[in-house]
């Protein structure tokens, strides 16, 4: 797998090349094309959880022993994380829920209920920044102390799962997950359910890709992301499969502490 550590000093290299050849020859096209080519790489690994090119994440689990897979709810929590809650009771199935600081603050009955059914929390900021992926070291590191101290209020003790948002790595997150021993958990199977309107389709989506030990993203802060769960908790019964938290799917501790 291609890494960032291996890759940058490559283009570092190329891209001095390309520009004393640029400079020498009057001729610019190589030098464009090297930028051009470590820019979409950069920001290929950035988006893509699942390339480990900055940083390892935990995305899936390969050939689990009997048909599992494992919900994942980003966002929350929010008014319509009830009607999620209530699924899950309904369906005795577990989910983990990547939650942000600010929606804790907002809705602590909601995310004490989400504790008490036996869910699993991991952390996913404090503010969700939409600059998260242009943030420093220090600054992302205060956006998951900030979210733990939140989370450790309620829970009593620290997660150890951290999403980051928007599914970004880059420098910055690999530092801050490395300084302050989290683990990092992408998905296998995204539902893209904060772009996708029709909730028929998100279903479907989810669904069409489903292969045993999938770790499935959702977000509990819409009705459309509550219909499709209906669904595919109706069918993971029907099939056998059962629903389970991202630590025990992965067999890993919830808890720094
Ligand atoms: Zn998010």
């Amino acid at each position: 797998m291609l890494k960032h550590k291996l890759l940058f000093p490559v283009f570092a290299v190329l891209g001095i090349a390309a520009l004393l050849y640029a400079l020498r020859s009057g001729t610019w096209g190589f030098f464009i094309a090297t930028i051009g080519v470590a820019l979409a790489v950069t920001a290929w690994g950035s988006f893509d959880i699942r390339l480990g090119y900055f940083t390892t994440a935990k995305f899936r689990k390969n050939n689990p022993p009997q048909k599992v897979i494992a919900l994942t709810f980003d966002d929350g929590p929010s008014s319509h994380t009830v009607e999620i809650l209530d699924l899950l009771a309904r369906y005795q199935a577990k989910a983990t829920f990547f939650c942000i600081g600010k929606q804790i603050e907002q809705y602590p009955t909601i995310f004490k209920r989400i504790i008490e059914e036996g869910h699993s929390i991991g952390n996913h900021t404090r503010t969700h920044s939409h600059r998260f992926g242009f943030l420093n070291t220090a600054q992302v590191i205060a956006e998951i102390e900030n979210c733990d101290t939140i989370i450790a209020q309620f829970l009593g003790h620290t997660p150890a799962l951290f999403r980051p948002p928007f599914g970004v790595t880059n420098p910055s997150v690999a530092k801050a997950v490395e300084v302050l021993n989290k683990q990092l958990i992408g998905w296998s199977n995204r539902s893209l359910d904060t772009v996708i309107t029709n909730a028929d389709k998100i279903y479907e989506r989810v669904k069409s890709r489903l292969r045993s030990g999938d770790i499935i993203l959702l977000h509990d802060t819409s009705q459309r992301s509550v219909y499709a769960v209906s669904k595919l908790l109706a069918d993971m019964k029907a099939e056998g499969y059962a629903c389970v938290s991202v630590d025990d799917l992965l067999n890993l501790p919830l808890y720094e502490d």
